[in-house]
């Protein structure tokens, strides 16, 4: 057996860790202050991500993209999610469902996306329909001449800062039809009712969008009409790969700065590691990562050789799940290891303690996983998992 990564990956390693280290991290604090950047520093992070070469990651170079394997997308994730307010997701990866669009819609959503002049935000998401995403409601109806859509969205993440959403919603209101448009959030018709504050301060919100009357074209349409689900197939297993990899990535940076501390911070006339109690706390944290990251580069290996994409999607929601939980367990002990210390805005422990929270919820929650791996070891067998 052998697994080891390659000169190519060890370089993807390099670019992405420099990048979060210089461009990302000198900007957590006044992010997480303000929950916004100035323009001018949102710029220099972008002139960054293009300088390393980490833009669409996901795409094919022929569209603008890096086209890196999963592995490599898995190893940019877990260097840039050690960066806290979500500044992850500065490093653009457009949609997958994207590469399915016409060649304008290439021209005119894909390319420009992936060289960063075009953002996009993807919508499914509904007061009804949340864990249950077949519960959409919100209908598109053809009145002759352009589709009009009517309904309610949340959780509609940069949908406020976007040039370009993806909509999903039921041509004429039947859930057979799942079918996603691509709407100019700025139309008529697409209303921002409101945007809750939540835990993370991303300078990105979620908002609660009313679409009233929102008038779309059927060249809006990608892929075709009842494709909605099967287009976002792929781009779950991406999304769910790259949630697992930036909790290790969270994991592994307050693990760092939990042991540095432990080793400096002293109690009772010495250090706080030599307390059995908060060593094994380490050792805990370290095991969890080892048997994270192990899972993680093994699935994205087994998906750069080819998996089949029903197995693909049932193995990343095992190391989804398990990722995102071990995550949290990690950086709760790590602010446990750090005391009161740990609580303090200006430690990063504070801020991946409130941003790891989410992984466990967003893209199907812990509990979904484990619906989807119950199935799946129905349908499948335990071999999927066990062997
Ligand atoms: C910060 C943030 C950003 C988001 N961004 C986006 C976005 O950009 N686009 C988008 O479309 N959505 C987005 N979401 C929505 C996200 O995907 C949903 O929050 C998530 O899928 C859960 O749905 P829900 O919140 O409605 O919870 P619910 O579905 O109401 O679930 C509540 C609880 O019930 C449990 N539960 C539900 N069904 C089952 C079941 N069958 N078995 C066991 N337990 C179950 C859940 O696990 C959970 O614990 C975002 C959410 C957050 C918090």
């Amino acid at each position: 057996m052998q697994f080891e990564f390659s000169r190519d990956d060890r370089d993807v390693v390099a670019r992405a860790k420099e990048l979060t280290e210089k461009h990302l991290y000198p900007y957590e604090e006044e992010l997480d202050a303000n929950d916004a950047l100035p323009a001018s520093k949102e710029d220099a992070i972008r002139a960054g991500v293009i300088a390393y070469r980490l833009n669409a990651v996901n795409h094919a170079v022929e569209v603008g993209g890096q086209g890196y394997s999963m592995a490599q997308q898995a190893i940019v994730s877990e260097e840039t999610g050690k960066a806290t307010g979500a500044l992850w997701g500065r490093v653009w990866v457009p949609p997958l469902c994207l590469r399915a669009g016409t060649l304008q819609q290439i021209e005119t959503y894909l390319k420009p996306a992936c060289e960063g002049k075009l953002s996009t935000a993807f919508n499914i998401t509904e007061p009804e329909a949340g864990s249950d995403a077949g519960g959409v409601r919100s209908k598109a109806v053809f009145d002759g001449n352009q589709y009009v859509i009517n309904g309610e969205k949340c959780f509609a993440s940069g949908a406020e800062h976007a040039d370009v959403v993806l909509l999903h919603v039921n041509v004429d209101g039947d859930p057979k039809k799942p079918t996603i448009f691509l709407v100019d959030p700025k139309s008529e018709g697409f209303i921002i009712r409101r945007l809750p504050r939540f835990m993370q301060r991303s300078g990105h919100g979620h908002p609660e969008v009313d679409l009233k009357n929102l008038k779309v074209p059927a060249t809006a349409i990608l892929g075709g009409v009842g494709q909605g689900f099967e287009l976002t197939k792929d781009w779950f297993v991406e999304a769910r790969v790259a949630i697992a990899a930036r909790s290790m990535g969270m994991a592994v940076r307050a693990l760092e700065l939990a042991n540095a501390h432990a080793s400096k911070r002293k109690q009772f006339g010495r250090p706080i590691r030599d307390f059995q109690a908060v060593e094994f706390m380490i050792a805990e944290m370290a095991t969890d990562i080892m048997a994270g990251k192990s899972m993680l580069y093994r699935v994205a290996a087994e998906i750069d050789a080819g998996l089949d994409r029903r197995v693909a999607h049932g193995k990343v929601s095992a190391i989804k799940l398990f990722c995102s939980e071990a995550a949290w367990r990690v950086v709760d002990k790590a602010l446990q290891i750090f005391g009161g210390r740990g609580a303090m805005c200006e430690n990063p422990v504070e801020r991946l303690y409130r941003d790891v929270r989410l992984e466990r919820i967003w893209e199907g929650t812990s509990e979904i996983q484990k619906v989807i791996i119950g199935g799946q070891i129905r349908k499948r067998g335990l071999g999927l998992y066990t062997g």
